[in-house]
């Protein structure tokens, strides 16, 4: 089948590579009808994580039909439409349990190389490499899906590709943030990044009940999204004195919830990954420092490693709570569905630039470069 795959830092190609099989009982295999770019491959791109290797199949955000269904899948039927959610998770671990996927214990595979730089590592995903246990990703024409139980879900008729796509994981991972910040009724609710996640976290915060939403960026038409699709209010940090603006807007005190969706800031080379600096975490601090005393700071993505300068005395002062995530929970999926069939929650507009598998490496330096307003890349195989 053809996949795209990494090939070297800066360099992606559509290869052709073996079909994925059953492996295990629990499994399925999709073929895929769309699959996304993602701000976490971004540093896989750039060549920033030491155990990709050339020939591994990127995509978190993948959709599709089940064509082959291993003997212990319950929920699934050759045929079935399904969105598979990017964390891969057991469903039986103490965590999965909980409802808590995203921290699953037994589906990411080498503590070895990722226990130094992080302590035990949270759930596997797909498209990512050997230390997120190392699952071939969505831009293919196959994808493996492990658990299927558990991470892949049945789309309603009533809501077509193009907005189910966005389900699997930015849908899931916003709706993360609002539960984390504990977003209530009234909340002020601000958020760094106008990306597809940070859209969708304004919007998840919107739907339950938030007062406002303010979304910080720096490319007009992303504000523009975020205020058409998600009721929230744009702020250019390029012309705006944002620490006011948010303190202004929020009764004097700063925003109840702080969200920082601006995806993995640049580290200065594969090495420090594995145990030193990210520079220049300048939202992180900017959320620190706006929220409200005792409000929630929430930050998502992949922060590799270390992260210098955090103002720490900040958190302790005002009585902040921080939190993060890294991906989505599979447990809010199903309700993510019913909200886009009944229309509350849209995405498809976030697919900017829809193009065949083929023109995957010309679509990951639009999404890397946001060139031609460029939100997400998804491809069609
Ligand atoms: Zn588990």
């Amino acid at each position: 089948m053809r996949a795209l795959c990494w090939v070297t830092a800066g360099e992606l190609a559509v290869r052709e590579v073996p079909d994925p099989e059953l492996r295990n009982e629990r499994d399925v295999i999709v073929r895929v009808h769309r699959s996304s770019t993602c701000g976490g491959d971004l540093p896989l791109l750039a060549g920033r994580d030491p155990l990709l290797r050339a020939g591994d199949v990127l995509g978190a955000e993948f959709l599709g039909e089940v064509v082959e269904v291993g003997p212990a899948v319950r929920r699934h039927r050759v045929g079935d439409r399904v969105v598979v959610g990017a964390s891969v998770a057991c469903g039986g671990c103490w965590y999965c349990r909980q409802g808590l996927h995203s921290c699953c214990d037994n589906s990411s595979a080498d503590p070895a190389s990722t226990d130094p730089g992080w302590g035990r590592l949270d759930a596997g995903c797909f498209g990512r490499p050997r230390a997120a246990g190392g699952f071939a990703g969505g831009h293919a024409e196959y994808v493996r899906v492990p658990y299927a139980d558990v991470g892949a879900f049945q789309v309603p008729d009533a809501v077509d590709d193009d907005r189910a796509l966005f389900a699997a994981d930015a849908a899931p991972t916003g709706w993360l943030a609002a539960e984390l910040g504990a977003v209530r009724r009234g909340d002020v609710v601000a958020i760094w990044g106008a990306g597809a996640v940070g859209q969708l976290t304004a919007r998840a915060a919107v739907l339950r009940g938030a007062a406002r939403v303010l979304v910080v960026d720096r490319h007009e038409e992303r504000l523009r999204m975020a205020e058409r699709h998600s009721g929230a209010e744009p702020l250019d940090y390029r012309r705006t004195d944002i620490a006011a603006e948010l303190r202004d807007r929020s009764g004097g005190r700063g925003p109840d919830v702080c969200v920082v969706a601006v995806g993995t800031p640049p580290a200065r080379s594969a090495a420090d990954r594995f145990g030193r600096t990210a520079e220049r975490p300048d939202a992180l601090r900017e959320a620190v420092h706006a929220c409200r005393k005792s409000g929630v700071v929430v930050v998502l993505g992949g922060v590799d490693g270390f992260v210098d300068a955090f103002p720490l005395g900040a958190v302790t002062d005002r009585r902040l709570t921080l939190r993060g995530a890294r991906g989505p929970d599979l447990r809010d999926v199903p309700m993510l569905l019913d909200r886009m069939a009944r229309d509350q929650l849209r995405t498809e507009h976030l697919a900017t630039h829809r193009l065949p598998l083929e023109h995957g490496p010309q679509g990951y330096a639009l999404f890397r470069d946001r060139a031609d307003g460029c939100v997400r890349a998804v491809f069609t195989p």
